[in-house]
This record gives structure tokens, sequence and C-alpha cells, in this order.
């Protein structure tokens, strides 16, 4: 299996990482060595680039193969026309070309060098000579490698291999130029942290704290979409105390930097942050394949797990006798996560989805105390509408009790709940159940006018549904003729 070792030296994690990135580039498929063989027959120069030489390195597969390339986009474009794909414009104004060969597909992008105007959102874009120069406008250095085709010669400028071994972000350039030139590289750091399960270097760090409040220059899309990714990430807890730890999130979601509320001099509550990373994590453990009703990573529940308690600060109050309450949290936290999910551009319906959870949430704790009326469960049925899995889901992961017996007793209330919600289901599916024939059908075939007789046959005819299941309007025909028959006998 593995590579002869080195009688001196054993190979480091960095080797290990080398050799099996190796691997994965031989095994690449054969259009894109051939596309690699074509470019450098043009004289010109391509390369894997970013999150696939990452990817790869990591032993993860990546859905994207994005390239890097000296030609520029009107020679790519006649290449790819060669290589026979179909091609397609990523944003040509950025040099970028989308193709597809055999299921194969690919993003090519000219090397860039850029320019940047301090004051504007955008990058402005032009033209660079070197892969090098390419590499080192990247966000970070495990994001700064590149694997030459054909050659498949690994380049790494900036020691990204190295700091893969070891989990570390940081930026090829100073951190303080690097988060100036574009402020949401910081978003991505913490995005990065949740996804790959990597630290922040020090002085990378250092730098996101000193520029936290550029990332107001920066679109709202943009930011969300890195949100998201940090959200559906696999350590969404990692990257969203760093988000809170380095002074991002109060820029992006001040409300969860918020919840970090003093204890009042009792101690009587829980810190609430902490309670809602606890909850999130409780909640991704509830998300189900891809064939159940909420499919990881189910962002709808994660987001509505990390916001139900944004309310509880606002409403907090200190009542006579030390206690203290956070009444109608629920109401204020719907409220504040429509509008921060609107400032930050998500869609209406998934707007829409987080906020019912989050004014839902509590709803269930009423039936803990004393068991609803079959009309309460059918409203919070109906009321919860598409999130209901959902609802479960989140109502069940807000229990952070270290006290067991009570964590026991929420869950077979919640239990209990559910129960009730199929029972009543299915009896209402039976409600719905209707004869085969109707009340004009059956005056017809027997000829009847309207009357106490219509009833009965139609009652017959009811239980017959339900003994037997739907029939056939012949069959059913037949048997109201066969009840009729045996009726007049009578
Ligand atoms: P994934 O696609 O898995 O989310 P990725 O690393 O491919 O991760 P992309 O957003 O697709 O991330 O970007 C592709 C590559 O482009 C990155 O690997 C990085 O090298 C570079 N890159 C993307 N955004 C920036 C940015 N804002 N600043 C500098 N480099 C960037
Ligand atoms: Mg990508």
């Amino acid at each position: 299996m593995s590579e002869p070792e080195n009688e001196t030296s054993r190979p480091d994690a960095v080797e290990q990482a080398r050799t099996r990135a190796e691997k994965m580039f031989r095994a690449l498929p054969q259009e894109i060595h051939d596309l690699g063989r074509l470019f450098e027959d043009a004289g010109h120069e391509l390369a894997l680039v970013g999150g696939p030489v990452r990817d790869a390195i990591l032993g993860r597969s990546s859905s994207d193969l994005d390239f890097t390339t000296s030609a520029r986009p009107d020679d790519t474009e006649a290449i790819l026309k060669r290589w026979g794909g179909t091609i397609w414009d990523m944003g040509r104004d950025f040099g970028t070309l989308g193709a597809q060969k055999a299921g194969v597909q690919v993003e090519i992008t000219t090397y860039r060098s850029e320019t940047y105007d301090p004051l504007s959102r955008k990058p402005e874009v032009s033209y660079g000579d070197t892969i090098d120069g390419d590499l080192s406008r990247r966000d970070f250095t495990v994001n700064a490698m590149a694997v030459r085709l054909p050659s498949l010669e690994f380049i790494d400028p900036f020691g990204g291999l190295e700091d893969l071994a070891h989990g570390l972000l940081r930026t090829p350039v100073r951190a303080e130029q690097s988060f100036s030139d574009d402020p949401l590289r910081m978003m991505r750091a913490v995005r990065f942290a949740s996804q790959l399960g990597f630290e922040i270097e020090d002085a990378t760090a250092a730098a996101v704290t000193q520029l936290a409040e550029r990332i107001d220059i920066v679109s709202a899309e943009r930011v969300r979409d890195e949100l998201v990714k940090l959200i559906n990430g696999a350590e969404p807890r990692r990257g969203l105390e760093q988000m809170v730890d380095l002074g991002l999130a109060e820029y992006v979601l001040p409300e969860l930097p918020a919840l970090r509320l003093e204890r009042d001099e009792h101690h009587h509550h829980k810190d609430v942050y902490e309670h809602t990373l606890t909850v999130l994590e409780q909640a991704i453990d509830l998300e189900t394949d891809a064939d159940g009703p909420c499919p990881r990573p189910d962002f709808v529940l994660r987001f509505a797990a990390l916001m139900h308690d944004i309310g509880k600060p606002d409403t907090r109050r200190f009542e006579k006798g030390g206690q203290v309450t956070f009444r109608f949290h629920e109401i204020v936290g719907a409220r504040m996560t429509a509008k921060r999910m609107k400032q930050l551009r998500f869609d209406k319906d998934t707007t829409k989805a987080v906020t019912r959870l989050v004014e839902l949430h509590l709803r269930f704790h009423g039936y803990a105390d004393g068991e609803w009326t079959d009309s309460a469960v059918r409203r919070y049925v109906t009321d919860a509408g598409p999130v209901l899995q959902h609802l479960h889901r989140l109502t069940r992961a807000d229990c952070t009790t270290r006290n067991k017996r009570k964590a026991r007793r929420l869950a077979s209330a919640y239990d209990d709940l559910e129960r009730r919600i199929d029972e009543l289901a299915q009896q209402e599916e039976i409600d719905a159940i209707r004869p085969d024939l109707d009340g004009r059908q059956i005056m017809e075939i027997l000829d009847l006018a309207p009357g106490p007789v219509v009833g009965e046959a139609y009652k017959h005819m009811l239980e017959v549904r339900m003994d037997e299941g739907p029939l056939s309007q012949e069959e059913a025909t037949e048997r109201l003729r066969a009840w009729w028959r045996a009726r007049s006998v009578d």
C-alpha cells in the first residue's frame, strides 16, 4: 500500500499529504490531461488551482475543477474548441470561461494581478503573466497551491502544503494588506475554519480583529454566501466562535455576540450564547440522510437553532424575588430574525421558514405542563405548516439542561405530542373517506327521489368502502344494486 519509507526520516504529515495528492492528480480524468497537452502545444500554461488542489491533498473529492492559465480568454476559447467541449461564459470580463466534455466540467481563468481601489467593493481586474503572481493574490496559502498540466508539477510558493498539514489558515501576503484589498477574505477565514476545521494563524487572526469593520463595504450577498457555507460546514461552532471572538460577528450577525449576557448576581440563568451553540450542535445531530425530512446540512434548521433565542437580551426582566424572565422573546426574536435575514438578502421562503421556527420554538412547552386538546394539536401542525419536521427537531434540540430527569420528561412529552399528531392525521385521513358513489349517483342508479332511503344507501356504500377499500364504478354499482335487492326482499 504505502510507498517504501526512507531509512533515516519517516515520512511526516507534509510528505504524506504530497504523496496522497500526487496519486489523486495522476488519477484525474484523461480529458484533463488532454486539455493540459493542448494548452502546452499552443504555448500556454495551464494549472489546476485552489479548492480542488486543497481538497485532493486532504483526500476529499472536489466538485469544481478550477484552472488558471497564462492564455487570454480568446486563446482559451480557441483551445477549448479544439478540445471539443461545450463552452460557456462564466464571466469573460473577469477572464473566466467554463466548459464541459464527457461529463468533465472545467472552469478556466486567466492569471490575474489585481489592483484595488480601497473605497470600492469590487477588485478591478487586470491580467497577470505568472502563476506565482496569480497565487499571491489568493485568500489563503492552502488555497494558493497549483498543479501544472500536463507535467503534474506541484507549485506551492507560500508553504500551503505545510499549513494544510498543520490545519492553519494564513494569508500568502501580509494579512492586513490582503484583508484591506478584499475584506470578504475575513469571512472566508471563518468559513474555512468551519468547513475544514482549521485554526486561523495568529497574525491572520489579529488582522481580522483590526479590520473587522471593513466587512461593511462588502455586498450583503457575498457576505451571506460565506455565512451560509460556514453554517453548513462540518464545524459551525468553531467558525461562529471565531467570528464572535475576532469581532467580525459584531458587523455580520450582531445578535450572536449579544447573547453573551452577564449572569445576574444570583447566577439564575444560563449563558444564552453557550446554550445557543449547544442547541445548534444538537439540532445538527437530528438531521437526516438525503431521503429523510431534514437532509444534512439543513440550513433552515441550523440557522433557526442559532437565532431561536436572539430575542432574549431585549426582553430580559429581573422580577421581584430574583427571577429572570424573557417574556415574548420568541415574538421579538422572530421579528429580529426577519430583519437580519432581509438585510443579508436571504430569499423570502428561507426567511419565512426560519422566522416561523423562531416564533414557534416555545409553543410546545405548554404541552409538557398539561395535555392539549385535539384542536390545540391541530393548530400546532397548521401553524408549523411546511416546517413541522424542522420544528420537531428544533424543539427537541432546545433542551440543554443537565438535569437528566427533566430532559427525559421533556423528550417523552414530545414523543407523546408526535404520537398524537400521527393519530390525528390518520383519523383525518379516515374522516376524509367518501363512498365510491355519491348521493346523486345513488339516486340515479336506483331511480330514487331524495329521501331517507338515499341516506341508508349512502351509509351502506360507506361501510363497503371502509371494509374493502376503493372499488371500480361498475363494481360499486353492482354492490348497490345487490343491497337494494336484498332490502326489497326483507
Ligand atoms: P469551495 O468551492 O469548496 O467552496 P474554494 O476554495 O474552491 O472552495 P471558491 O470560492 O470556489 O472557493 O474560490 C476558488 C478559489 O479562488 C479559492 O480557492 C481561492 O484560491 C480563490 N479565491 C476565491 N475568493 C477569493 C477572494 N475573495 N480573495 C482571494 N482569493 C479568492
Ligand atoms: Mg470552488
